[in-house]
């Protein structure tokens, strides 16, 4: 489940609370967020909502800012993250894209915080296929267990090299924003997606989300703060392709023959 925008506005807060507890009692088992959304503000929410949960049932993943990615910043970040999440571990920790603090330093900090128990593993986001190379020559990089990228069907540049280099180097992927992020940037789907998704009796969201897990080897993290969307998001997981069905979809949207700039938002 992802979490970014919410938290940010006081009318929505009962929803967006209701929406995490819908999903915790429904086999929602990981939740997406960051320092930077909202400026805690979606930790925060996150805390709240969960803390009457077995937080053994769930995983917590944070993100911190690239110019928090020194080891005494990673710790500060991580503590205030733990606080306004009302918990004291998070599973996953990721380095939210890359900047200009050297990796080595990044990988020492995150090390610190796990062999202090405080995270369970760590990851990083946007990582390209050099930068994902160059992590893993650094001592401790292999120790890297997530990179969370965009994929969706109108981005599938991971496709070329980054999703292959992860598979082989057991490195998990997070697919973020399968529809495209909020309403200013919505993917707006070729007619073929409505089209296939009435023939399957399905709606152009669950398609969409349907197609970023169809490989079953990865993870995607749409965000809602709405319990009915989060109904027929849940049933995307029961969403089967036909491999004509898969062709089709290709044609339209064709997966990447070479290395392309991965898209980011
Ligand atoms: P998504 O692609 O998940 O789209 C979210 C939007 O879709 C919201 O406006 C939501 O509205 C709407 N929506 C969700 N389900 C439905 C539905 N069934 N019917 C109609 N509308 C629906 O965008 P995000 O950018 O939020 O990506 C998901 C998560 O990925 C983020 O929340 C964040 O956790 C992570 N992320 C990570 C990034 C990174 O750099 N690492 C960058 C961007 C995102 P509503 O709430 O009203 O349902």
């Amino acid at each position: 489940m992802g979490t970014w925008r919410i938290g940010e506005a006081a009318e929505k807060t009962d929803s967006e609370i209701e929406t995490i507890r819908y999903g915790l009692d429904h086999d929602i088992n990981l939740i997406d967020t960051a320092e930077m959304y909202g400026n805690g503000a979606s930790e925060l929410l996150i805390g709240e909502a969960t803390k009457c949960y077995d937080r053994s049932k769930f995983q917590l993943v944070s993100k911190f800012y690239p110019y928090h990615a020194t080891p005494d910043l990673i710790k500060k970040s991580l503590q205030d993250s733990l606080r306004r999440l009302q918990t004291d571990y998070l599973d996953m920790y990721l380095l939210h894209w890359r900047g200009d603090t050297p990796l080595e330093e990044t990988i020492a900090g995150l090390e610190a915080v796990k062999k202090a128990g405080y995270i369970k593993d760590w990851g990083v986001s946007n990582f390209d296929i050099d930068d994902l190379k160059e992590l893993a020559s650094l001592p401790n990089g292999d120790n890297c267990k997530v990179n969370q990228n965009l994929y969706n069907i109108e981005s599938r540049g991971v496709e070329y090299n980054v999703l292959p280099w992860q598979k082989e180097h057991s490195i998990s992927f997070m697919g973020y924003s399968p529809f495209g992020s909020d309403k200013n940037a919505y993917l707006h789907p070729k007619e073929i997606v409505a089209e296939l998704a009435e023939q399957k009796q399905i709606t152009v969201f669950q398609l969409l989300l349907a197609w970023a897990i169809r490989n079953n080897n990865l993870l995607s993290i749409p965000k809602t703060s709405s319990v009915e969307h989060l109904k027929s998001n849940l049933k995307a997981v029961d969403v089967e392709f036909t491999s004509d069905e898969l062709n089709l979809l290709d044609e339209y949207y064709p997966a990447p023959t070479h290395a392309v700039p991965l898209d980011t938002i």
